[in-house]
């Protein structure tokens, strides 16, 4: 079962290797005082192996921004499962907004995604959520519900043991709004729902289930007291040093296994 609470930081097409590597090994020895919160990052690809030799002494985890289905082959442009563990990562967020939104991503080409991260022992971080309009139409629960079953076809109840799913309004993320805490609250009670109708209500009660969208140090208390919120999937505010681990601090004081 993996560890909760947890702060991932989801670098986007942010920092040069050499500017990576500097920004971790400052940020992760003051992360060194914050303990029981499992951090991650996710740097761009081309980071990842020099980033783990920081890494490696540490706690702390490296994870990619994405990842393709398939082992090898003529996918100009993809990575594979087998190349990112060689750079020492261990978690992998799949479906992402940018990757659904912009790239085009499937519900279909995400679950193939969880399945090869899933056989080839990396953590997927299965990220869903509505956009504005949904919102608007009051249609998130059966948005988060369809993305959730989509997603997660064919992973047997064992497997659900590796996952980690991330709650991330789309109109929340890199826009400076916030979904509010009873607004999180409600989504990460319909993904737990959805979980225990799928599963078991254990393994709903075990599943991390992250926020993301707009986390920022003077939201982070708040939204990491929200019931069901187990950690942050962040973007914009994991680029510095101070925001990054002013966040990690503020969930690990306030953070409430239920
Ligand atoms: C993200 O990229 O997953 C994200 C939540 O970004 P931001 O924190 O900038 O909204």
């Amino acid at each position: 079962m993996i560890k909760k609470p947890i702060v991932a930081g989801n670098w986007k097409m942010f920092k040069t290797p050499q500017e990576g590597y500097d920004f971790v090994e400052t940020t992760s020895d003051l992360l060194l005082n914050v303990i029981g919160v499992k951090v991650i990052f996710c740097p761009p690809f081309t980071a990842l192996f020099h980033i783990n030799q920081v890494l490696k002494d540490t706690p702390h985890s490296l994870g990619a921004q994405n990842v393709h289905f398939e082992s090898s082959g003529a996918f100009t442009g993809e990575i594979s499962v087998d190349m990112l563990q060689a750079c020492g990562v261990e978690y992998a967020i799949i479906g992402h907004s940018e990757r659904r939104h912009v790239f085009g991503e499937s519900d279909e080409w995400i679950n193939k995604k969880v399945h090869a991260a899933l056989a080839g022992n990396l953590y997927p971080i299965l990220c869903i959520g509505e956009k504005l309009d949904e919102r608007q139409q009051n249609v998130t629960t059966e948005i988060l519900t369809r993305q959730l079953k989509a997603g997660l076809k064919g992973v047997s109840a064992v497997q659900m043991e590796s996952i980690v799913i991330a709650y991330e309004p789309v109109w929340a993320i890199g826009t400076g709004l916030t979904a509010s805490v009873a607004q999180a609250s409600e989504a990460h009670l319909v993904v737990r729902r959805v979980l225990s109708e799928l599963y078991a209500e254990k393994i709903a009660a075990d599943t991390a289930i992250l926020y993301g969208g707009s986390v920022k140090p003077d939201n982070a208390s708040a939204l990491i007291k929200a019931p069901g919120v187990d950690g942050f999937l962040i973007g914009g505010a994991s680029l510095k040093t101070d925001s990054f681990v002013a966040i990690a601090d503020e969930v690990m004081k306030n953070y409430v296994k239920e």
